[in-house]
């Protein structure tokens, strides 16, 4: 399972490029690079080493008020709000010309920093660079409406932006997440601070030194590393944020949303999931065993819309689960930059545990442990390696089947007809993402509608396009990103009538 040794990377040169203070990795604020106030520091772990990559700013909440005052003069007396949106297409093409140029170092940063495997986060730095294409070309496309009103009015509304966007992002795409939030804000006309995770910032600094290349206006972009509990809780709560953006888990979205409160900011919430992968019998057997574990242990079960509960029909349950298990257990854990390996690290010891703690209660609780269930040693015992998981026997009261792990432990789940397993689907607080696989057309129609959930999969999982909607249903979260949703989620509606016939009203009497 564990894999080859491979040369070990070198931090200073896949970090060349990046800015220094003092040795210190910087902020991004203002246009300008930039230390904590305080000068407090953190140092980078790579999670499949435990080794120092790099020491970064540490922000506080005075140094993200720095950054929102630098949004707000930006947004308020600066340049790029009132740009033309052929301006801004023009500038973000180039963003995403200069992120396929550095696609390499990209990859590497976010393996250096994140542990995910370079096969992943080549995929990554392809889709943010699209992203950016995206939002690029939908920036000039018409976005108002005409309306039919009656005489003598002319009435249409237009698309603004909402002003400063606080963004706050989690650490298992840390590149991908950040433009997912960046590219249609910018593209609408908005400014940005954007918070990645105080774990893996690398990637946004990076992005960052590509807008100051690219002589972004000072403000319109600022980059604050540090915590959420200082950093990212000053910007939901600041009065002077029109919008905050969120992707993380439903916990702090909530506490999120709270802060949000003190002045009615815009929201949206990119929350949690539970997700159902529904195997039928009659599904092709290839095809749903590769997705059920592509579903799972891609990005070692760290991905929100994550196939993590397996509800297979009972007539195909003993195959299907034999040969998914022998599969599991030859799949290559190891460091990202090994070329063989399919299966990276749990980004930190913290949360490491905080599996271990679920795989704990899985075996407490009466699941049977099927493969897996430990923690990696030998070549791979100084990172977080955990090997892929898998709990069968499971029933719907045990934790590991309503909670969210967020690692690479898969839970089974058995039915006997399409009513039980639409019911099993829908059973727990998250409505984020599913697949149904099965070869009767109107079947796989008939579960996938009746499925609560925002981002949904017929006989593949994971597949996401920067075209189409994301987001989810009940506690997965508030609002869609990507496509032309996610545009319209940076925008405020504005309705213009134009009176066609000027004379008095008449209303009251002269
Ligand atoms: P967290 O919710 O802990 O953190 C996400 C981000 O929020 C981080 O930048 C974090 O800062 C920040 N943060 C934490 N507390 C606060 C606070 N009180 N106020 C403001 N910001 C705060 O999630 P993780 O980083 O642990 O990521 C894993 C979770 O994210 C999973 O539950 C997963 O489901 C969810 N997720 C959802 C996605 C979706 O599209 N729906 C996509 C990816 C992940 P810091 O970590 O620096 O302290």
């Amino acid at each position: 399972m564990q894999s080859a040794t491979h040369s070990r990377p070198n931090a200073d040169e896949i970090l060349a490029n990046l800015p220094r203070r003092s040795g210190v990795v910087p902020m991004f604020i203002g246009g300008e690079w930039t230390l904590a106030a305080d000068g407090v520091t953190r140092d980078l772990i790579n999670p499949s080493n435990g080794r120092v990559v790099a020491a970064v700013a540490e922000a506080g909440a005075a140094d993200a008020e720095r950054a929102i005052d630098a949004a707000r003069a930006a947004f308020d007396d600066g340049p790029w709000s009132g740009t033309s949106a052929a301006d801004r297409a023009a500038l973000l093409f180039k963003v995403a010309d200069a992120v396929d140029r550095h696609r390499d170092e990209f990859m590497r940063i976010d393996t250096l920093n994140g542990g995910k495997p370079l096969r992943e986060t080549e995929y990554d730095a392809v889709d943010a660079a699209n992203c950016f294409r995206y939002y690029a070309g939908l920036a000039t496309k018409p976005h108002g409406q005409t309306f039919d009103v009656p005489a003598p009015s002319q009435t249409f509304t237009v698309r603004e932006p909402i002003g400063v966007c606080g963004q706050i992002i989690p650490w298992n795409y840390p590149l991908l997440m950040a433009v997912w939030k960046l590219a249609p804000a910018l593209a609408a006309g908005n400014v940005c601070v954007l918070k990645p995770s105080e774990l893996t910032p690398l990637s946004a600094i990076r992005l960052a030194a590509i807008f100051e290349e690219l002589e972004f206006p000072p403000g319109v972009l600022n980059v604050v590393t540090g915590p959420g509990a200082t950093a990212g809780n000053a910007i939901a709560a600041s009065t002077r944020v029109d919008k905050v953006a969120f992707t993380g888990g439903t916990k702090t979205g909530r506490s999120i949303m709270q802060a949000a409160t003190s002045n009615l900011k815009k929201i949206s919430l990119e929350l949690g999931g539970k997700s159902p992968n529904v195997v039928f019998a009659d599904a092709d057997f290839d095809t749903a065993v590769d997705y059920a574990l592509f579903g799972i242990f891609a990005n070692a079960g760290q991905v929100c819309s994550a196939g993590s509960r397996l509800i297979v029909e009972r007539a195909l349950h003993d195959r299907f689960l034999g040969r998914l298990a022998e599969r599991a257990r030859k799949i290559r854990v190891g460091d990202g930059f090994d070329p063989q390996t399919e299966m990276g690290p749990i980004i930190s010891p913290v949360h490491r545990e905080r599996v271990e703690g679920y795989i704990a209660a899985g075996k407490s609780e009466g699941a049977e442990l099927v493969c897996g269930g430990e923690r990696l040693g030998g070549e791979l015992a100084d990172g977080n390696f955990i090997a892929p998981t898998i709990f069968d026997r499971t029933s719907r009261d045990m934790r590991i089947v309503q909670e969210e792990i967020f690692g690479p432990v898969l839970v089974v789940q058995t039915f006997d007809d399409e009513a039980e397993a639409i019911r099993l689907a829908n059973d727990t607080i998250y409505g984020l993402a599913g697949a149904v696989f099965t070869e009767d057309v109107a079947k796989a129609h008939r579960v996938i509608r009746k499925m609560r959930a925002g981002i949904t999969w017929i006989n593949t999982y994971h597949p996401t396009y920067n075209e189409a909607p994301w987001g989810g249903y009940k506690q997965s979260g508030i609002g869609r990103e990507l496509g032309t949703y996610g545009y319209d989620a940076y925008t405020e509606v504005k309705q213009i009538n134009v009176n066609l016939d000027v004379a008095p009203s008449g209303w009251f009497s002269d």
